[in-house]
Order: structure tokens, then sequence, then C-alpha cells
């Protein structure tokens, strides 16, 4: 595998009033040059906390990510701004993420500037039409405002700023969550048509597990700051071993009023993420919940080829699967 990033046990605590908040603990995974990577689970999982230390905007507490080959874990401010060519983001929200006081112009021109890109005014306007091209923005909006523009053109300008300096890898953190759904079919045929030419790679980070499954070659399942599944995407919606995965596979809605799937109904309370009790973080929420699980963490283990599962009953639930089926077509 080309991997163009590597993450190691990564870490991230936040002390707050009352104890030590783990956001992400112990999140490893490879990612190779033009893939994408899901990463899915509730809000508050963590996944927006691994994507922001991923491009540097949070220091991890421990871990380590290789980027290229380079240890990048603990840069200094110079060489952060460097990365900044090769890492970008692009946000959930358009249009909190963008000055709501430049135009379209002014917007995607900004990172050019910011790193002294073009040498003359003429490149810079013209840097910027090719990009508006490129993200399927009309000339005639060079110099609209976001507030006149709807959802997808805004996350189109979002798209172009992130792709301005021509970066290697880009962190999505829900870019199509907050748009109408025919609108986030655009912007995630957009996504793939810009991965396909440029070879781009992307850590896709979202709630939706129907969206993840049309971008994603391989998902990355987090519960309260940890992975608790990862596998191939067509392995992961044919055989779910997780019981939370199983959870959200069986939430998708299926779009045949003759299909009748068994819902896994997730009750109970979401434990603290704040000083953590020993034990499975989803065994009060879990329906095959037993004594071991309220002592011992399961670890991740790979229990088929490429199929990583933290659960202590992962096997004998991989009987649940064939429940699921009809989301993975
Ligand atoms: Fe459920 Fe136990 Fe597996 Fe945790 S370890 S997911 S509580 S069965």
């Amino acid at each position: 595998m080309n991997a163009i990033l590597e993450v190691r046990n990564l870490k991230k605590n936040f002390d707050i009033p009352g104890g030590t908040l783990h956001a992400v603990d112990q999140i490893s995974f490879t990612l190779a040059k033009g893939k994408t990577l899901g990463v899915v689970g509730e809000s508050g999982c963590g996944k927006s906390t691994l994507g922001r230390i991923l491009v540097g905007l949070l220091d991890a507490t421990d871990g380590q990510i290789i980027f290229q080959g380079r240890d990048i874990t603990r840069v200094k401010k110079a060489q952060r701004k460097a990365l900044r060519r090769e890492m970008q983001m692009i946000f959930q929200d358009p249009l909190s993420s963008l000055d709501p006081r430049l135009c379209t112009m002014e917007l995607i021109a900004e990172p050019l500037e910011i790193f002294k890109v073009c040498p003359t005014r003429a490149e810079l306007e013209q840097r910027v039409r090719e990009l508006m091209d490129m993200v399927g923005i009309s000339e005639h909006m060079m110099y609209a405002y976001p507030h006149e523009l709807d959802g997808g053109r805004r996350q189109r300008i979002g798209i172009a700023r992130a792709l301005a300096l021509d970066p290697a890898f880009l962190v999505c953190d829900e870019p199509v969550s907050a748009l109408d759904v025919s609108i986030q079919a655009q912007v995630l045929n957009l996504l793939r048509e810009l991965q396909r030419a440029r070879g781009l790679t992307y850590l896709f980070i979202t709630h939706d597990l129907s969206v993840v499954k049309h971008i994603s070659d391989d998902i990355l399942v987090m519960y309260m700051g940890q992975m608790v599944e990862e596998a191939s995407s067509k392995e992961l919606f044919r055989t779910p071993m997780h019981p939370y995965t199983q959870g959200l596979l069986s939430a998708i809605p299926v779009p045949n009023i003759h299909h009748k799937r068994r819902r896994v109904i997730m009750e109970g309370e979401i434990t603290s993420p704040v000083n953590l009790k020993p034990g499975c973080r989803f065994a009060a929420r879990c329906p095959h919940a037993c004594n071991r699980c309220r002592q011992e963490q399961p670890a991740l283990l790979e229990l088929e080829p490429g199929h990583f599962v933290a659960c202590h009953l992962a096997l004998e639930l991989r009987g649940d699967a064939a429940a699921y089926e009809n989301t993975a077509q």
C-alpha cells in the first residue's frame, strides 16, 4: 500500500472542570494515496477533533502522525504553515466558515495571497477563475457574496479554497450535512471527480452512513473517542460485527415499503466521556452487554483480513449480519 498518512495510537484529552475528557483515544489507521477513509459516529464521538488534529488545528496529547513519510505530530509553527499547502480542510457549514464581507473572488484568492502563490494581480484572477471552473461556479458569480448564493455554491467556494494550494490530502468534515439531499449528491459527485482527476486523498467525516457508503473505500466507526470497527466499505455494510455499527446500519431508511428489516434499538444513556469507568464504553447501550463487558475493555482485533472490531462478542454477533444486507446494495 502506498500510504500517504499513518496514524498511530492518537490521543486527545481536554482538562475540563470535573476531570479529563477523552475526546480521541488510541486511534490508529493507515490511509493509502488517492483513497477515501470515511469516519462515522454520532455527534460528540470525537471524529471532528480527529480531523482537526490531523490538519494541525489542534495538538495531539499522545500518539504519532506520519504524513508522506514524515512525523508531523509535533512540528514547529513554520513547518506547520508549510504543511497547510499539503493538507486542507473542508468545513461543515459554508455559511459560517466563509467571511460574509468577502465576495467569491476574494474568498478563493485569500489562501493564494497568504502563500504568495501568484506574483501579479492578473495571475491571481486567472487562478481564481480556474478554481471556480474546477468546482463548477460560473464566472458571473465572481463578485457575489456568500449570502447571495445557495448552500451548494457556498460549499463549492469552500472546496475551491481548500484546493487553491494544490493539497494532496483533504479532511472533509461533514461537507454535505448542511445541504439539501439533491445538492448533497452534486457535491459528493464533485468531490469524487476531483479525487479522480487530481489523485486526492480524503478523510471524510460524517454521521450519515448512507452518505459515507458512496464515497469511502474504507470506513472507521468511532464511539466515544475510540475506534470500534474498521473495514472496507463493502465489507462493513455486508458484515457489520460491532453492535454499534449494526445499530447505525439498521437505522438507514430503505426505500422499499415491503422490506421488513429488524431495527437494532440502542437504548440507555451515553456514558460520560469524563473520568471513564472500566469496561466497554458502549455497554450501557448495548443489547448484548454481559458482565465481562462491564469489567474489561475490548481490544481492537483483526477478526477477518482488514476487518478490525473492538467487541468481546463480535464473532458470535456476526450471524446478525444478514439483517443488514439490504443496506449494502
Ligand atoms: Fe456490547 Fe459487550 Fe461488545 Fe461492548 S463488548 S459492544 S457491551 S457485546
